[in-house]
């Protein structure tokens, strides 16, 4: 499983090389309230960013299998990952 945090090159090529893969979405400090799981195709968080969007800033990445996110998101942030409601 990989973590992207300040590592916008990083994620974007990690994007390009899984697409089959899958993507926890969640803040700074992993908590329940805000956990979302998407496919590595979703224009939510795969897109090009807005000008002065960064995809590993404010929110960071977990990229992975969906079952090892899932089980990532019980054991570290205490809730359940929320599918996207556009990819998932
Ligand atoms: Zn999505």
């Amino acid at each position: 499983m990989g973590r992207f945090q300040d590592d916008e090159a990083g994620y974007e090529r990690w994007l390009a090389d899984h697409s089959d893969l899958f993507v926890l979405n969640t803040a700074r400090s992993p908590a329940p309230n805000y956990l979302v799981l998407h496919r590595a195709i979703c224009h939510t968080i795969a897109s090009t960013p807005a000008r002065g969007t960064r995809w590993t800033g404010e929110y960071i990445k977990f990229c992975g299998q969906r079952a090892e996110l899932e089980k990532f998101a019980q054991a570290h942030a205490g809730g359940t990952a929320s599918p996207c409601r556009l990819c998932l």
